[in-house]
């Protein structure tokens, strides 16, 4: 039986649902349907945004009010626009196969004539930002006698907006006798108390620890000085080819710099704050959501509310004041069981407050190097090789002219083939980043902070990662990197199903691009090398080899590649005293929406068009 319907959901909204997708409940609907669906209960969800809260209340909604009669019986109230229009659109697909089901999109930046005219049409459940709900009651144009369910959607970003007055002019003008139902993504104090002022003994529902944060989120820092923060911000872009981004900066001025550096720069970037006419806001969302933007400069303020599936990373370029904006911006990441990466760019002084912000979460950082230019081009250069494989090739076009290609290369091997093709943007990588400088800041005392593991287990016992501590862990070489899309925790994982050995055990893993670095307990060297004699992963052998350089002491530079990984030579590149800014970049000109970044310069226009849909 389709398990929405052992929740009790019936059959034309499951039809619906399953249209969407939706084949088995997320953790937050299984929990709370059941509950909601009684109808009888207050309730409070701490569910991180992305969590398929909005069906957890949505769908209950559904089937607990009366479509027969057109007076409003639900009030759904949210922090945003964006939220407001996300909320109507998901209920409306939810009851696309029920009839006479109406829902109505009240929020500010929008004609009121028309939200008056759809409300005198009938409705039964409104969803509304507080100011323009408010601004209708007050016109008296809407009757909320007869709510019977009061949900208050990101309730804790509603008291950040201060929303609280709002709220309770609001709620004063529904009946005593209606459930509210409250979901927040964590739980100030603030919070608790208007729990405690609108409820009775509510029902609790904790998805994960408190303020833990969403745990498919890893969080990472590199440590910059301040005047290589631009630069080293644009070698992380660089070093994630496919990035789908939201870019955090403290004030409007800045992300307006950064975007308009970026675009110069040759990114797909643009900038969302409070200056922009609510015209413009929608036209930069929109793009954003079409994916013809790469990269989203937003101001906390401006980026409340977005609901974007599938963004890959989230980056801090300032760290934001308090430890529940961070949680609000990594939740941009990470959405409906997704993985994603939440990166803070700092300079050593922060350090105090990204421990701050991991008590808070109750998460370990991983501070994380920023990738050297060998790496990037390294990078750049798989993911060209694996679209390859992904390429949709447009027979009919190609068709014609597969005669000539062949013609071409008929005297050419196989390998003289692949070698050059891959060369033509390998070349130009390996020209921009040539000198590339390290920008990774010194730490003053030689040492490295205390914990650089790759999960947010507690520290270990061991000095091996500290200065000058006998460590007791060895580090390890595997033939296997993020080109075979592991990050760390998958490779942790790999590592202990293969080997059997406990992932506690695990030092410290460094995810390269066709390889990587673990490190493991010294009597654990034997069960991994043993562990992985046999074992193929898609086809190719899987290698072990113990690390020349001991454990993560040195700089990663200093090791010699190893055959098979390339067949090229590193180049060393921490050396250079020249400013990225300063390097022979091509630049690619850059309108706004323009190509991605180009390192060849040349078709600009089919490279964009072509990565703009990634
Ligand atoms: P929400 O937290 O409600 O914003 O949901 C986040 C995303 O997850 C939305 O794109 C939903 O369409 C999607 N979603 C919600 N519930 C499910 C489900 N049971 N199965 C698959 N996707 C879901």
């Amino acid at each position: 039986m389709n398990p929405f319907i052992e929740l009790g959901i019936r059959h034309d909204i499951v039809n619906a649902i399953s249209e969407l997708g939706f084949e088995n409940p997320t953790p937050i609907q299984e929990q709370s349907i059941p509950v909601l669906l009684t109808g009888s209960n207050d309730f409070v969800g701490l569910a991180q945004t992305g969590t398929g809260k909005t069906a957890a209340f949505g769908l209950p909604l559904l089937e607990l009010l009366d479509f027969e009669v057109n007076y409003p019986q639900a009030l759904v109230l949210c922090p945003t626009r964006e939220l407001c229009l996300q909320i109507t659109n998901d209920i409306k697909n939810y009851a696309k196969k029920m009839g006479n089901v109406n829902v109505v999109a009240v929020y500010g930046g929008a004609s009121i004539v028309d939200q008056l005219r759809q409300i005198k049409r009938g409705v039964q459940i409104v969803v509304a930002t507080p100011g323009r709900m408010l601004d209708i009651i007050n016109r008296k144009a809407i009757d909320f006698s007869q709510v019977k369910f009061v949900v208050l959607d990101e309730a804790d970003e509603m008291l950040n907006m201060g929303f609280q007055e709002d709220i309770d002019s609001i709620l004063s003008t529904t009946p005593d006798t209606k459930k509210t139902w409250l979901f927040s993504a964590t739980m100030p104090s603030e919070v608790r108390r208007i729990a405690k002022k609108y409820m009775n003994e509510p029902f609790e529902l904790t998805m994960g620890e408190k303020n833990t944060g969403n745990v498919n989120i890893e969080h990472e820092y590199y440590i910059v000085r301040a005047r290589d923060k631009y630069a080293a911000f644009k070698r992380i872009v660089d070093f994630n080819p496919d990035i789908f981004g939201i870019v955090f900066c403290r004030t409007k001025i800045e992300t307006q710099d950064i975007a308009e550096a970026l675009i110069k720069d040759g990114y797909n970037a643009d900038s969302l704050h409070g200056d922009l006419s609510q015209q413009q806001r929608d036209k930069v969302m929109k793009r954003y959501r079409d994916r013809s933007l790469q990269l989203l400069i937003a101001t906390d303020v401006a980026a409340r509310g977005i609901d974007v599936n599938d963004v890959t990373h989230v980056i801090n370029y300032s760290l934001p004041d308090e430890v529940e904006n961070y949680t609000h911006r990594s939740g941009r990441t990470a959405r409906a069981g997704k993985t994603g990466v939440s990166i803070s760019i700092i300079n050593a002084k922060e350090l105090g407050k990204i421990r701050q912000i991991e008590r808070g979460l109750g998460k370990r950082f991983v501070k994380v190097e920023i990738p050297t230019g060998f790496d990037v081009c390294e990078k750049q250069l798989f993911s060209i090789v694996h679209k390859v494989h992904t390429v949709v090739v447009n027979e009919q076009q190609i068709e014609q002219y597969i005669p000539r290609i062949m013609e071409e290369f008929k005297e050419m091997s196989k390998e003289e083939f692949i070698k050059r093709f891959a060369s033509i943007e390998f070349n130009s990588f390996l020209e921009y980043y040539k000198n590339a400088p390290d920008l990774n800041a010194p730490i003053e005392d030689g040492r490295r902070p205390e914990r650089e593991r790759g999960d947010d287990r507690a520290p270990r016992q061991s000095s091996g990662v500290s200065g000058g501590g006998k460590s007791e862990y060895t580090r390890l070489f595997i033939n296997l990197g993020s080109v075979d899309e592991f990050n760390r925790g998958d490779l942790l994982g790999y590592i202990c199903n293969n080997t059997k050995i406990s992932g506690r055990t695990v030092g410290k893993i460094d995810v390269k691009g066709v390889y990587s670095f673990f490190e493991v307990q010294h009597e654990d060297v034997e069960k991994v090398t043993n562990g992985f004699k046999d074992i193929e992963f898609k086809g190719r052998p899987v290698r072990i080899e113990i690390s020349g350089e001991g454990t993560s002491e040195k700089r990663e530079g200093g090791y010699q590649r190893r055959e098979g990984g390339g067949g090229y030579n590193r180049e060393r590149s921490g050396s250079g005293e020249k400013r990225e800014g300063g390097f022979n970049r091509e630049r690619t000109g850059g309108t706004a929406g323009g190509g991605f970044r180009d390192f060849s310069g040349k078709r600009r226009e089919d490279r964009g068009e072509r990565r703009r849909r990634f």
